[in-house]
């Protein structure tokens, strides 16, 4: 069986501001123009989105939310609608990354109601799950993802995920320098896709794109995509460097 189509993500969380943004997005489109053969995301901050999505708009660069609110107009100081999104050049989101979920409340439930929010209106979710050190170190890892992602795809039905990519992100990796092994990844992904099969079938099993994610380097992505069930990377800090970043999309050192 083929592998499926890679897929590298750089989340920017809160770094850079309108011409920092757009000058790494213009300089990353030179370095990766002539690539056909992965799929290529970042996700800059809410205020950097239409910029830098007009600054990549012809290449094969794509351009992703951080976050979205599930409503779709509203008195919600603050928040971003998948409207709002798609009008910025969108079409992907990330939801449920680790630090949403320690910093801002976000749980779950309200991860299920942004991932249906992002498939009702045409945008690749990125749906993070991952456990913590104690969990890890508590042999909870796969009970912890399973309840996440139960929780997070409840309701949903096989139709609804074709587009859906699960992003498994070990929160002690993310920041840290730490990586999981690749075997300790492949672990994972392996069960993520065993859920998926229980859950929804082995078609979908087989397409769903599993990205993994927690101090991905040029140094270690080659190693991490060649495992069978690893089909790409969500990646924060080396993805604020366009130079870094293009290695990674390339798979080299
Ligand atoms: C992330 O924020 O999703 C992430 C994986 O960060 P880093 O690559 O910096 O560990």
């Amino acid at each position: 069986m083929e592998k499926r189509r890679p897929l590298i993500a750089g989340n920017w969380k809160m770094y850079k501001t309108n011409d920092k943004a757009v000058e790494t997005a213009g300089k990353l489109s030179g370095l990766v123009s002539d690539i056909a053969d992965v799929d290529i995301m970042i996700a800059p901050p809410f205020t950097a989105l239409a910029p830098v999505s007009e600054a990549v708009k012809g290449g094969p660069i794509k351009v992703g939310g951080q976050d979205l609110f599930w409503k779709e107009e509203g008195a919600f100081t603050g928040e971003v609608s998948t409207a709002m999104l798609l009008s910025a050049g969108c079409q992907y989101v990330i939801i449920g990354h680790s630090e949403r979920r320690q910093y801002f409340g976000e749980s779950d439930k309200t991860v299920n109601k942004k991932i249906r929010a992002a498939i009702d209106t045409g945008l690749i979710p990125v749906m993070c799950v991952g456990e913590s050190e104690k969990e890890r170190d508590g042999k909870e890892t796969f009970s912890v993802l399973d309840k996440q992602v139960g929780n997070g795809l409840k309701d949903f039905l096989l139709d609804d995920l074709d587009n859906l990519v699960i992003a498994y992100e070990p929160v002690w990796a993310i920041g840290t320098g730490k990586t999981a092994t690749t075997e300790q990844a492949q672990e994972v992904h392996l069960f993520l896709r065993s859920f998926i099969e229980k859950n929804f079938g082995n078609v979908l099993a087989q397409s769903i794109r599993i990205l993994y994610g927690g101090s991905v380097k040029p140094d270690n992505i080659l190693e991490l995509m060649n495992m069978p069930d690893i089909d790409g990377a969500l990646v924060g800090g080396a993805s604020l460097e366009a130079e870094t970043f293009a290695k990674i999309v390339r798979f080299q050192k």
